[in-house]
């Protein structure tokens, strides 16, 4: 019931009142920098109350569980989640009366636990290293929690009213802010919620609205195989409900280092400070716009603020050390170009190996340490799991000569510290006092192991010259 003093009043009744409704704004600076031939115009979620797109189908998910009973006055709300959905679930639990319970791992930032308690919500943080069907997974802890609190579990990756509260309110605003003139909208999926709800709108408006799908590099919806990668909230390993490939016109994918470097890039010179989705969201829309006819609008959806990321995509060292920044000449990519060319970039051990292929593989390639890294190269980050040394995988021999046949990953020693390629000589000189060697990343993939001797060869071959 709005209450009848408001009226003639512009006072919203409710913080629920100001979800959507966002607005679509010329990219003014990024159309001038890029030369682009056509308008390109980015959708703007983060003047939602939450901060991100995620408000709208927080409030349809929960008006839907309303409406079928699953959610009854003064119910609990579980959810595994860290991110922009706990917060719309949060905004819309505080104003209709419900609890909140998210499930996270310890993983999270612990920035993002605050914005949820911030919220009234109650956080339950679970171990990251343990396997799903353990007790005390994210996955079961969610399971009991729903169970034993008899609480409603949106579920985001399955529900419908995800992609229908896009379909109910942002594909509408933005046929109506772009006067029925959009010819592409891009956005970057993850449950694939705003795409294909955004998609399904448009298309019934005009089927010829072009549909591009913006994707991490790795992730399934642009064919890859769903190994990790760093850019945040897209990107998926497995085909949520809402996927709806039909809709899509064209899948663009798009690496952690050019959505990065385009969230920073934008952030600066249109002054509007976005986040790593964005960012990757934006640079598959300049890959449309370029290619696009002068009367075209191009449309890009982004989801959340930079304000999350100021720890990862903003800070420089962090940057620096995953290797996405170059902070001097004298680099450890400097000395990386000057070895010897026959020295395979990246040695490397499979976890499931035995630790006499290890021992073979440092011997052949003389060199004294190897990185432990599932899969096959290119490897991302999160696939380095430890490390083996020559001299530690000696003494445990000695101790227990049957070590030599069992899999590397039940002897292996903890992960080489990491150094980023841009990153200076002096500060690896420094790292090798207290490790072995280094494991260098470049746009945040592992790259090569760095040695003493690597850089010792380096300073020789430059007295030589
Ligand atoms: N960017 C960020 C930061 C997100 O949290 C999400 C939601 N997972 C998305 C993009 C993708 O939106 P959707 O889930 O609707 O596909």
């Amino acid at each position: 019931m709005v209450d009848a003093r408001l009226e003639g009043t512009q006072i919203a009744d409710s913080v629920i009142d100001l979800f959507g409704g966002t607005p679509l704004v010329r990219m003014k600076r990024i159309m001038e920098v890029e030369d682009l031939p056509c308008v390109l115009a980015m959708k703007m979620e983060t003047t939602n109350p939450g901060g991100s797109s995620k408000d709208r189908p927080a409030l349809e998910m929960i008006l839907a569980a309303e409406r079928s009973g699953e959610l009854q006055p003064g119910g609990t709300i579980v959810e595994p989640t860290s991110g922009n959905t706990g917060v719309g679930l949060a905004i819309v639990a505080a104003q209709r009366g419900y609890d909140c319970v998210f499930v996270m791992t310890d993983k999270v930032a612990p920035e993002k636990i605050s914005l949820l308690k911030a919220y009234g919500a109650e956080v339950v943080v679970c171990p990251v290293a343990v396997a799903p069907d353990d007790e005390r997974s994210y996955y079961k802890v969610a399971e009991r929690l729903t169970h034993e609190r008899n609480a409603f579990r949106p579920n985001q990756y399955a529900n419908p009213n995800n992609p229908i509260s896009h379909t109910k309110t942002t594909g509408p605003e933005i046929w109506e802010q772009t006067a029925g003139r959009i010819t592409h909208f891009v956005a970057g999926a993850g449950t694939c919620g705003s795409i294909t709800g955004v998609a399904r709108y448009l298309k019934e408006q005009n089927p010829d609205v072009k549909i591009i799908a913006a994707d991490p590099e790795g992730s399934v919806f642009s064919g890859g195989s769903g190994r990790p990668y760093l850019v945040e909230g897209v990107g998926e390993d497995f085909f949520p409900a809402a996927w709806e490939p039909e809709l899509y016109d064209e899948t663009i994918a798009i690496s952690d280092a050019d959505s990065f470097m385009m969230a920073r890039h934008v952030s600066q010179v249109e002054g509007i400070l976005i986040g790593g989705s964005g960012g990757m969201a934006v640079a598959a829309a300049i890959q449309v716009a370029r290619r696009a006819d002068p009367d075209d609008i191009v449309v890009v959806f982004n989801p959340d603020s930079g304000r999350g990321y100021l720890s990862r995509v903003f800070d420089d060292d962090w940057m620096a050390n995953f290797g996405f920044l170059t902070e001097c000449d004298e680099s450890v990519g400097a000395v990386l170009e000057a070895r010897n060319p026959s020295i395979e970039n990246l040695l490397y051990v499979n976890p499931g190996e035995t630790v006499r292929t290890a021992i073979d593989r440092m011997r052949a390639s003389s060199v004294s340490q190897l990185p432990v890294c599932k899969n096959t190269p290119p490897f991302a980050a999160a696939e380095v799991s430890g490390s083996v040394d020559e001299l530690e995988l000696m003494e445990s021999i000695a101790d227990e000569p049957a070590v030599m046949d069992k899999a590397v990953e039940d002897v292996m020693g903890d992960k080489l510290p990491t150094i980023g390629i841009g990153q200076s000589l002096d500060l690896a000189i420094e790292m090798l006092h207290t490790a072995p060697a280094l494991l260098v990343l470049s746009g945040g993939r592992p790259l090569s192991v760095l040695t003493r001797t690597d850089i010792l060869s380096f300073f020789e071959a430059q007295a030589e010259r």
